[in-house]
Protein backbone atom coordinates (compact mmCIF):
# COMPACT_ATOMS: atom_id res chain seq x y z
CA UNK A 1 0.00 0.00 0.00
CA UNK A 2 1.47 3.66 -1.46
CA UNK A 3 -0.02 6.68 1.44
CA UNK A 4 -0.59 9.67 -0.08
CA UNK A 5 -2.04 12.86 2.01
CA UNK A 6 -2.45 16.80 2.77
CA UNK A 7 -1.03 18.24 5.45
CA UNK A 8 -2.51 21.88 6.98
CA UNK A 9 -4.92 23.35 9.43
CA UNK A 10 -7.38 23.57 9.24
CA UNK A 11 -8.44 20.50 6.73
CA UNK A 12 -12.04 21.33 5.94
CA UNK A 13 -12.66 20.55 2.37
CA UNK A 14 -9.99 19.42 -0.33
CA UNK A 15 -9.95 19.29 -3.50
CA UNK A 16 -6.68 17.06 -3.56
CA UNK A 17 -8.41 14.40 -1.27
CA UNK A 18 -11.61 14.27 -3.92
CA UNK A 19 -9.45 14.55 -6.90
CA UNK A 20 -7.38 11.61 -5.86
CA UNK A 21 -9.79 9.32 -4.45
CA UNK A 22 -11.52 9.87 -8.00
CA UNK A 23 -8.49 9.24 -9.81
CA UNK A 24 -7.70 6.19 -7.89
CA UNK A 25 -11.56 4.67 -8.46
CA UNK A 26 -11.34 6.19 -12.03
CA UNK A 27 -7.99 4.38 -13.10
CA UNK A 28 -8.23 1.59 -11.31
CA UNK A 29 -5.04 2.60 -9.21
CA UNK A 30 -5.63 -0.71 -6.39
CA UNK A 31 -2.69 0.28 -3.90
CA UNK A 32 -2.91 3.75 -3.45
CA UNK A 33 -5.18 5.87 -0.39
CA UNK A 34 -5.61 9.21 0.32
CA UNK A 35 -5.68 10.78 3.38
CA UNK A 36 -6.03 13.82 5.27
CA UNK A 37 -3.70 14.79 8.18
CA UNK A 38 -4.61 17.88 9.66
CA UNK A 39 -1.50 18.61 11.96
CA UNK A 40 -1.82 21.39 14.57
CA UNK A 41 1.80 22.26 14.22
CA UNK A 42 4.41 21.79 11.75
CA UNK A 43 6.33 20.11 14.05
CA UNK A 44 4.66 17.22 13.96
CA UNK A 45 5.60 16.32 10.49
CA UNK A 46 8.64 14.02 11.62
CA UNK A 47 6.63 12.32 13.56
CA UNK A 48 3.84 11.66 11.13
CA UNK A 49 6.72 10.50 8.20
CA UNK A 50 8.19 7.92 10.91
CA UNK A 51 4.55 6.38 12.15
CA UNK A 52 3.28 5.92 8.86
CA UNK A 53 6.09 4.01 6.75
CA UNK A 54 4.18 3.76 3.59
CA UNK A 55 3.81 7.64 3.08
CA UNK A 56 5.44 8.47 -0.43
CA UNK A 57 4.20 11.67 -0.82
CA UNK A 58 2.22 14.64 0.73
CA UNK A 59 0.88 18.08 -0.22
CA UNK A 60 0.95 21.15 1.48
CA UNK A 61 -1.56 23.78 2.45
CA UNK A 62 -2.50 26.46 4.30
CA UNK A 63 -0.74 27.68 7.11
CA UNK A 64 2.47 25.56 6.11
CA UNK A 65 3.43 26.06 2.51
CA UNK A 66 6.23 28.45 3.66
CA UNK A 67 7.34 26.93 7.07
CA UNK A 68 7.54 23.46 5.62
CA UNK A 69 10.77 24.20 4.05
CA UNK A 70 12.44 23.74 7.24
CA UNK A 71 11.75 20.34 7.45
CA UNK A 72 12.79 19.30 4.08
CA UNK A 73 16.11 18.04 2.72
CA UNK A 74 16.16 19.55 -0.80
CA UNK A 75 14.20 21.98 -2.79
CA UNK A 76 13.45 22.36 -6.10
CA UNK A 77 13.91 25.14 -8.22
CA UNK A 78 10.59 26.36 -8.67
CA UNK A 79 9.92 25.66 -4.88
CA UNK A 80 12.97 28.07 -4.30
CA UNK A 81 12.43 30.48 -6.36
CA UNK A 82 9.32 30.76 -4.76
CA UNK A 83 10.03 30.02 -1.15
CA UNK A 84 6.51 27.73 -1.14
CA UNK A 85 6.11 24.56 -1.01
CA UNK A 86 2.83 22.72 -1.91
CA UNK A 87 4.20 19.00 -2.79
CA UNK A 88 7.13 16.70 -1.03
CA UNK A 89 8.12 13.13 -2.44
CA UNK A 90 9.39 10.90 0.67
CA UNK A 91 11.48 8.46 -0.99
CA UNK A 92 14.78 6.98 0.67
CA UNK A 93 13.69 8.79 3.93
CA UNK A 94 14.77 12.09 1.91
CA UNK A 95 12.08 15.19 1.53
CA UNK A 96 12.01 16.70 -1.11
CA UNK A 97 9.79 19.97 -2.05
CA UNK A 98 8.15 20.97 -4.61
CA UNK A 99 6.00 23.79 -6.01
CA UNK A 100 3.39 22.25 -8.65
CA UNK A 101 1.46 25.45 -8.66
CA UNK A 102 4.65 26.94 -10.81
CA UNK A 103 4.26 23.76 -13.47
CA UNK A 104 0.32 24.50 -13.27
CA UNK A 105 0.32 28.04 -14.07
CA UNK A 106 2.72 27.43 -16.97
CA UNK A 107 0.99 24.85 -18.75
CA UNK A 108 -2.22 26.41 -18.52
CA UNK A 109 -0.80 29.74 -19.74
CA UNK A 110 0.76 27.86 -22.85
CA UNK A 111 -2.45 26.51 -23.90
CA UNK A 112 -4.34 29.48 -22.63
CA UNK A 113 -2.05 31.67 -25.44
CA UNK A 114 -1.95 29.15 -27.82
CA UNK A 115 -6.13 29.03 -27.75
CA UNK A 116 -6.12 32.64 -27.89
CA UNK A 117 -4.68 33.08 -31.10
CA UNK A 118 -3.11 36.08 -29.66
CA UNK A 119 0.79 35.42 -29.50
CA UNK A 120 2.74 35.87 -26.46
CA UNK A 121 2.40 39.12 -24.68
CA UNK A 122 5.01 40.99 -23.63
CA UNK A 123 3.99 42.45 -20.09
CA UNK A 124 1.77 41.26 -17.97
CA UNK A 125 -0.02 43.20 -14.49
CA UNK A 126 -0.01 40.46 -11.32
CA UNK A 127 -2.73 41.12 -9.18
CA UNK A 128 -2.41 40.52 -5.73
CA UNK A 129 1.02 39.52 -4.09
CA UNK A 130 0.51 36.70 -1.94
CA UNK A 131 2.04 33.20 -2.30
CA UNK A 132 0.11 32.21 -5.90
CA UNK A 133 1.32 36.02 -7.33
CA UNK A 134 5.27 34.78 -6.70
CA UNK A 135 4.28 31.31 -8.26
CA UNK A 136 2.63 33.01 -11.42
CA UNK A 137 6.05 36.10 -11.23
CA UNK A 138 8.78 32.99 -10.90
CA UNK A 139 6.82 31.35 -14.65
CA UNK A 140 6.48 34.88 -15.92
CA UNK A 141 10.29 35.35 -15.27
CA UNK A 142 10.76 32.53 -16.93
CA UNK A 143 9.17 32.78 -20.40
CA UNK A 144 10.69 36.46 -20.72
CA UNK A 145 7.44 38.01 -20.00
CA UNK A 146 7.89 41.51 -17.82
CA UNK A 147 5.40 41.53 -15.08
CA UNK A 148 4.82 44.30 -12.38
CA UNK A 149 2.66 43.29 -8.76
CA UNK A 150 -0.59 45.12 -8.29
CA UNK A 151 -1.19 45.99 -4.53
CA UNK A 152 -3.62 47.84 -2.16
CA UNK A 153 -0.53 48.51 -0.37
CA UNK A 154 2.42 51.08 -1.69
CA UNK A 155 4.90 48.81 0.03
CA UNK A 156 3.74 45.75 -0.98
CA UNK A 157 3.51 45.80 -5.19
CA UNK A 158 5.14 47.60 -7.60
CA UNK A 159 1.91 49.30 -8.70
CA UNK A 160 -1.27 50.64 -6.31
CA UNK A 161 -4.75 49.78 -8.13
CA UNK A 162 -4.94 53.68 -8.35
CA UNK A 163 -2.21 53.64 -10.74
CA UNK A 164 -3.79 51.63 -12.89
CA UNK A 165 -4.77 54.30 -16.02
CA UNK A 166 -5.45 54.15 -19.60
CA UNK A 167 -1.73 53.73 -20.75
CA UNK A 168 -0.87 50.97 -18.24
CA UNK A 169 -3.89 48.70 -18.99
CA UNK A 170 -3.19 48.87 -22.88
CA UNK A 171 1.05 47.82 -22.34
CA UNK A 172 0.22 45.27 -19.79
CA UNK A 173 -2.02 42.99 -22.28
CA UNK A 174 -1.75 39.83 -19.85
CA UNK A 175 -3.87 40.59 -16.57
CA UNK A 176 -3.88 37.90 -13.89
CA UNK A 177 -5.71 37.76 -10.99
CA UNK A 178 -4.28 36.08 -7.94
CA UNK A 179 -6.36 38.09 -5.66
CA UNK A 180 -9.20 35.69 -4.02
CA UNK A 181 -12.06 38.56 -4.86
CA UNK A 182 -14.94 36.76 -7.14
CA UNK A 183 -14.06 33.36 -5.47
CA UNK A 184 -17.69 31.54 -4.16
CA UNK A 185 -19.41 32.47 -1.34
CA UNK A 186 -17.84 36.46 -2.71
CA UNK A 187 -18.86 35.92 -6.37
CA UNK A 188 -20.16 39.82 -6.70
CA UNK A 189 -16.77 40.90 -6.04
CA UNK A 190 -13.81 41.82 -8.14
CA UNK A 191 -10.59 43.89 -8.48
CA UNK A 192 -10.85 47.39 -9.15
CA UNK A 193 -9.55 47.83 -12.68
CA UNK A 194 -10.53 50.80 -15.28
CA UNK A 195 -11.96 47.30 -17.81
CA UNK A 196 -13.27 49.41 -19.87
CA UNK A 197 -9.63 50.23 -20.83
CA UNK A 198 -9.06 46.00 -21.81
CA UNK A 199 -9.41 45.16 -25.48
CA UNK A 200 -9.24 42.59 -27.96
CA UNK A 201 -5.94 41.91 -27.49
CA UNK A 202 -5.79 41.38 -23.78
CA UNK A 203 -5.90 38.05 -22.23
CA UNK A 204 -7.17 37.71 -18.55
CA UNK A 205 -6.64 34.70 -16.44
CA UNK A 206 -8.59 34.26 -13.03
CA UNK A 207 -6.78 31.84 -10.41
CA UNK A 208 -9.78 31.26 -9.37
CA UNK A 209 -11.75 28.88 -10.50
CA UNK A 210 -15.07 28.59 -8.40
CA UNK A 211 -17.15 30.30 -10.02
CA UNK A 212 -15.87 29.06 -13.48
CA UNK A 213 -16.58 32.82 -14.76
CA UNK A 214 -15.93 35.03 -12.22
CA UNK A 215 -17.05 38.37 -12.97
CA UNK A 216 -13.43 39.93 -13.47
CA UNK A 217 -13.32 37.36 -16.64
CA UNK A 218 -17.03 38.49 -17.49
CA UNK A 219 -15.64 42.17 -17.44
CA UNK A 220 -13.15 41.78 -19.52
CA UNK A 221 -14.86 39.49 -22.26
CA UNK A 222 -17.68 41.66 -22.61
CA UNK A 223 -14.23 44.15 -24.03
CA UNK A 224 -13.80 41.03 -26.25
CA UNK A 225 -10.72 40.03 -24.19
CA UNK A 226 -10.09 35.99 -24.35
CA UNK A 227 -10.33 34.70 -20.63
CA UNK A 228 -8.69 31.93 -18.94
CA UNK A 229 -9.89 30.37 -15.19
CA UNK A 230 -8.31 28.40 -12.61
CA UNK A 231 -9.21 24.94 -13.09
CA UNK A 232 -6.90 24.09 -15.85
CA UNK A 233 -4.18 24.96 -13.47
CA UNK A 234 -5.51 23.27 -10.66
CA UNK A 235 -5.69 19.67 -12.52
CA UNK A 236 -2.54 20.55 -13.55
CA UNK A 237 -0.87 21.17 -10.34
CA UNK A 238 -2.64 17.88 -9.04
CA UNK A 239 -1.16 15.68 -12.48
CA UNK A 240 2.17 17.21 -11.38
CA UNK A 241 2.13 15.87 -7.95
CA UNK A 242 1.50 12.67 -9.37
CA UNK A 243 4.08 12.38 -11.71
CA UNK A 244 6.74 13.65 -8.98
CA UNK A 245 5.44 10.63 -6.83
CA UNK A 246 5.81 8.22 -9.22
CA UNK A 247 8.92 9.36 -10.51
P1 LIG B 1 -2.74 34.79 -0.41
O1 LIG B 1 -1.33 34.40 -0.12
O2 LIG B 1 -3.68 35.06 0.68
O3 LIG B 1 -2.64 36.09 -1.36
C1 LIG B 1 -3.73 36.73 -1.95
C2 LIG B 1 -3.31 38.17 -2.29
O4 LIG B 1 -4.43 38.84 -2.80
C3 LIG B 1 -2.87 38.97 -1.04
O5 LIG B 1 -1.48 38.91 -0.91
C4 LIG B 1 -3.40 40.37 -1.30
O6 LIG B 1 -2.40 41.19 -1.90
C5 LIG B 1 -4.52 40.17 -2.31
N1 LIG B 1 -5.84 40.30 -1.66
C6 LIG B 1 -6.34 39.58 -0.62
N2 LIG B 1 -7.59 40.00 -0.33
C7 LIG B 1 -7.87 41.02 -1.20
C8 LIG B 1 -8.98 41.89 -1.35
N3 LIG B 1 -10.08 41.81 -0.58
N4 LIG B 1 -8.91 42.84 -2.32
C9 LIG B 1 -7.81 42.96 -3.11
N5 LIG B 1 -6.73 42.15 -2.99
C10 LIG B 1 -6.76 41.20 -2.05
O7 LIG B 1 -3.43 33.69 -1.30
P2 LIG B 1 -2.76 32.79 -2.43
O8 LIG B 1 -2.34 31.50 -1.84
O9 LIG B 1 -1.75 33.60 -3.17
O10 LIG B 1 -4.03 32.45 -3.36
C11 LIG B 1 -4.70 33.48 -4.02
C12 LIG B 1 -5.86 32.96 -4.83
O11 LIG B 1 -5.40 32.09 -5.86
C13 LIG B 1 -6.88 32.14 -4.03
O12 LIG B 1 -8.18 32.47 -4.49
C14 LIG B 1 -6.56 30.72 -4.37
O13 LIG B 1 -7.68 29.86 -4.28
C15 LIG B 1 -6.09 30.86 -5.82
N6 LIG B 1 -5.18 29.80 -6.23
C16 LIG B 1 -5.56 29.02 -7.27
C17 LIG B 1 -4.71 28.01 -7.74
C18 LIG B 1 -5.13 27.17 -8.90
O14 LIG B 1 -4.56 26.09 -9.08
N7 LIG B 1 -6.06 27.61 -9.70
C19 LIG B 1 -3.47 27.81 -7.11
C20 LIG B 1 -3.10 28.65 -6.04
C21 LIG B 1 -3.97 29.63 -5.61
P3 LIG B 1 -2.19 42.72 -1.40
O15 LIG B 1 -2.32 42.69 0.10
O16 LIG B 1 -0.82 43.06 -1.85
O17 LIG B 1 -3.25 43.54 -2.07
Amino acid sequence: MKIFGLIGYPLSHSFSKKYFTQKFAKENIKDCSYELFPIEEIDQLPELISNIRELRGLNVTIPYKEKVIDFLDELEEGAKAVAAVNTIRIADQKLTGYNTDVFGFEKSLRGFVEKSRRGFPEKALILGTGGAAKAVHYVLEKLGIKSLMVSRSIDKGQLNYTDLDALIIKENQLIINTTPLGMSPDIQSFPSLPYREIGRDHLLFDLVYNPGKTVFLEKGEDQGAAIQNGLDMLYGQAEKAWEIWNQ
